[in-house]
């Protein structure tokens, strides 16, 4: 008797990502149904396919918490607008789950683009969901109120990025941004849902002292804001340290270059490793993509010199150079890219390999981290480097 869809990933070292040892993984119906020592699963003879991982590690599939699923654009004209985000660009990279934003540009994209892109990669198999707002404020909404949103739209997780210390930002005061944060907070309540304001922070000085403002002049707690790009300097890095020990979460930019780390930027495991020494909250760091972000150059007058765009791979990227070069352990520095960001974010079968969660997983190779496989909702989306899952269109 063969039952449709029950696949097992045998001789697994999982990383939950805490390590569990050799196990074997059955899955169904998109799931993780058990996690068993090697040869002692009860359905195991049932499996409708047997992948025989000989040992090689088994993580979730990476958790992205800001994506620019629909591109971002225009920061030096029309001509600049990035690509979209496609399946092959997110299963290649091992990403299995994004939270999409619109970024600076509100008036070329749109959150009605940004849904349906949502809904279609949900339709694949990818985890999906989006923020509503952009930089500006008043937050531009699908519904016209935020509230609404995070309660209406089941996709809809949080508010952001809304941007502060940056000058393509609205300037948003104390007051705008507590009024966001108790629309999140209060949207994210009624719908279940974790109701973060994802804070674009830039490079003014001011960094994150709008945020500690707030949680000291009204009732918005620290943890109600996730700032992101706080590895930008040092100086900024600092500040996020202390927003973490007083109760708030950050988020780390994994995108970067030469030229960034040159210039101050903290690489993400540089980051993390600091985080980790200093003994400040493992559970309140993540790092995300700023996938298919323009990420432009700008001189002193605020001109643009130079556009690069945001690399999905840069998250998987970022585990490696923890792991390989920092040499912190896998379980340490799977943390801020699954457990993590899933957490914050409230998607509650995100993020772990637990019995009962969404089957989206990574089989790496143990030396390398290679990526020899990527299990998406259950399917394998990518199988000895190469990808057997395509959308339309490619
Ligand atoms: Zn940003």
């Amino acid at each position: 008797m063969t039952l449709p869809s029950l696949r097992i990933l045998k001789n697994a070292r999982v990383y939950a990502p805490e390590p569990l040892g050799l196990r074997d993984v059955l899955v169904a119906h998109g799931k993780v149904l058990a996690l068993s020592l090697p040869g002692q699963g009860a359905l195991t003879a049932l499996a409708e396919e047997s992948l025989d991982l000989e040992g090689r590690l088994l993580v979730p599939g990476l958790v992205d918490s800001l994506t620019h699923i629909t591109g971002g654009g225009g920061e030096d004209g029309f001509v600049s607008r990035t690509p979209p985000m496609r399946l092959g660009d997110a299963i290649e990279a091992g990403v299995t789950t994004v939270a999409g934003a619109l970024g600076t540009d509100r008036i070329g994209q749109s959150l009605n683009t940004l849904y349906a892109e949502v809904m279609r990669l949900r339709g694949l198999g990818l985890g999906a969901y989006l923020y509503t707002g952009s930089y500006h404020v008043p937050p531009v909404t699908l519904t016209g109120d935020v509230q609404r949103d995070l309660v209406l739209v089941e996709p809809v997780i949080g508010v952001g990025e809304i941007a502060i210390a940056d000058h393509r930002g609205s300037q948003p005061s104390v007051e705008e941004l507590a009024r966001i944060a108790a629309d999140a907070q209060v949207g994210g309540m009624l719908a279940g849902k974790s109701g973060r304001v994802l804070v674009h922070v830039g490079p003014h000085e001011s960094g994150l002292d709008r945020l500690f403002q707030v949680a000291q002049e009204t009732a918005v707690p620290l943890h109600r804001f996730y700032p992101t790009h706080v590895n930008r300097n040092r100086a900024l890095f600092a500040q996020a340290e202390r927003f973490a020990e007083a109760g708030g979460h950050v988020d780390l930019t994994a995108s970067t270059n030469e030229k960034l780390l040159q210039a101050g930027e903290v690489s993400c495991a540089e980051g993390l490793v600091r985080w980790l020494r200093r003994g400040l909250p493992r559970d309140r760091i993540t790092f995300s993509t700023d996938g298919h972000a323009s990420l432009p150059v700008f001189n002193d007058e605020g001109g643009v010199v130079g556009l690069e765009v945001g690399r999905m791979s840069s998250l998987i990227d970022a585990l490696r150079c923890c792991v390989l070069e920092a040499r912190l352990p896998l379980e340490s520095a799977l943390a801020p890219v699954t457990s993590n960001p899933a957490r914050i974010l409230g998607l509650k079968t995100k993020g772990r390999l637990a019995e009962g969660m969404d089957a989206d997983m990574l089989v790496l190779e143990p030396e390398t981290l290679a990526l020899h496989g990527v299990v998406l909702g259950g399917r394998v989306a990518l199988w000895e480097g190469e990808r057997r899952l395509r959308e339309a269109f490619e």
